[in-house]
């Protein structure tokens, strides 16, 4: 191999026999391409101007490292950028710095949770973290967690349990309660479980959005009569929509005295449980059977970063457990892939480790609080003679012009979507109960003050006469 050649070559895997200087190197050029994309952002847009990324395929030889830097520097700048300061469209804020770091460890460890033998101290962090953030939740020390690989996942873990504990895992009457506000991944879940759309209970929500008691009360009773068997009750705490938490006591309560699972699909707000916040200090999340937390979604943990906490362990255990035939399985042994749906997985655990210890319980504080006075000053400014707003206690809020009928109003959100796309905001327009809407998330750390006080002004003036 001629000289020149060989200085761009890496080995295929990192070396065992010299200083790696050359994956040093790879490394160093990789983190500079991404940090000046960081750097730079202000100059770039929510979503990139420049549309021509072309994905190069495979071939024969390979491509020298020359090569893979362009297509990572490609790859990079056609990227949607969640640090730009108008990213307020969706619940994916800008990477948490440490957190970067924890990917890349995860991948140079490439170790697997399935198996302790195979994520020997991983393995352990995975669960001491879930022990804590359980703890913090108020539960006893039955109780532990899992991750996966998103709220998805971790919902449909929660529900796989909650089903296979009732003893209700084969039985076609076998139902779920949520709201008509709740996230679609349970419709997901049900199609994966088996279950039909008319045994995913639908319970109507009140003018904040939050699920409404007495309707629930007579759905219980409705679905009674009509011999289906509720093996779990799903509360949201913070809907993607507009972040309104479901009535935790009232339904907890009711769970309670029918033995039915509560979870609480806490994948936006669940996070303020590890926080000093005063946000969900009145509700007794630790009378829930489990819950879900995305610390990918309000603390910027890269993604994914998603957690099950359930009230006993044992549970999970009882529920997934097959017996590993090719591991070493006994008691003592902490295989992790036998706590949840998923085999192999990463060391995800790492990046919400470092960035929980990074942060300290007063780090967390800050970015949640901030996050909501965020959202607290937009919805102080924006004219509530023109606008119509619709927000819970968190950092989502979601709006229509005032006495627009429905066509002009779908209309109106659509070119007011993309005219602030053009000046570099993107928000989203969300369908809600028959009408889009417009809905800002205001978790984006880069966003200033002077950024909402623009868009505000420039919304307000979008309805002048
Ligand atoms: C985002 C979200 C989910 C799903 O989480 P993913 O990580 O996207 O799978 C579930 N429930 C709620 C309320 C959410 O906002």
């Amino acid at each position: 191999m001629d000289n020149d050649l060989k200085k761009n070559k890496i080995d295929y895997f990192p070396s065992i026999s010299s200083d790696n200087k050359e994956l040093f190197s790879l490394l160093n050029r990789t983190s500079k391409i991404l940090c000046e994309w960081f750097s730079e952002t202000k100059s770039l847009s929510p979503l990139p101007s420049n549309k021509d990324f072309k994905c190069s395929i495979p071939n024969e030889s390979g491509c020298d490292i020359k090569l893979l830097l362009e297509d990572i520097h490609n790859l990079i700048y056609c990227s949607f950028n969640p640090s730009h300061p108008g990213s307020l469209a969706h619940l994916d804020p800008p990477p948490l710095a440490i957190s970067i770091v924890g990917d890349l460890i995860s991948g140079g460890l490439n170790n697997n949770l399935l198996a302790e033998e195979l994520s020997p101290c991983i393995s352990i962090v995975e669960k001491e973290i879930c022990n804590w953030i359980a703890n913090q939740i108020g539960f006893n020390n039955l109780s532990g967690g899992i991750a996966a690989s998103g709220g998805t996942l971790n919902n449909l873990n929660a529900l796989v349990t909650a089903r296979f504990i009732s003893g209700l895992e084969s039985d076609p009457n076998a139902c779920f309660v949520i709201s008509e506000d709740a996230h679609s991944s349970f419709k997901k879940c049900a199609r994966i479980l088996g279950i039909k759309q008319e045994n995913i209970i639908l319970v109507k929500t009140d003018n904040n959005g939050c699920m409404f008691i007495p309707s629930l009360i007579q759905e219980i009773d409705k679905a009674k009569n009509l011999g289906k068997k509720i093996f779990s009750i799903i509360a949201t705490l913070g809907t993607t929509i507009r972040g309104a938490i479901d009535p935790v006591n009232e339904i907890a309560q009711i769970c309670r005295e029918k033995n039915i699972w509560f979870h609480i699909d806490g994948s936006i707000g669940g996070i303020f449980s590890i926080s000093n916040n005063s946000l969900l200090e009145k509700l007794n999340i630790n009378v829930a059977n489990s819950i879900t937390i995305n610390p990918q979604k309000l603390l910027g943990i890269a993604k994914t970063s998603s957690l099950l906490l359930v009230s006993d362990i044992s549970n999970l255990k009882r529920t997934f457990y097959t017996g590993l035939p090719y591991v070493d399985s006994s008691n003592e042994i902490l295989n992790r892939g036998e706590l949840g749906i998923q085999g192999s997985r990463p060391s995800e655990i790492i990046k919400l480790w470092l960035g929980l210890r990074y942060l300290g319980t007063k780090g967390i504080d800050n970015i949640l609080e901030e996050t909501i006075s965020k959202k607290s000053f937009f919805e102080e400014i924006l004219d509530n003679n023109k606008f119509d707003t619709f927000t819970g206690p968190l950092h989502i809020i979601t709006f229509i012009p005032k006495n627009m009928n429905k066509e002009n109003s779908d209309q109106w959100t659509l070119k007011v979507k993309n005219s602030l796309l053009r000046n570099k905001i993107m928000i989203s327009r969300p369908f809600y109960k028959g009408r889009y809407l417009l809905r800002i998330v205001f978790g984006n750390y880069n966003t200033s003050e002077s950024d909402i006080r623009e868009m505000a002004d420039f919304l307000n003036k979008q309805l002048e006469k």
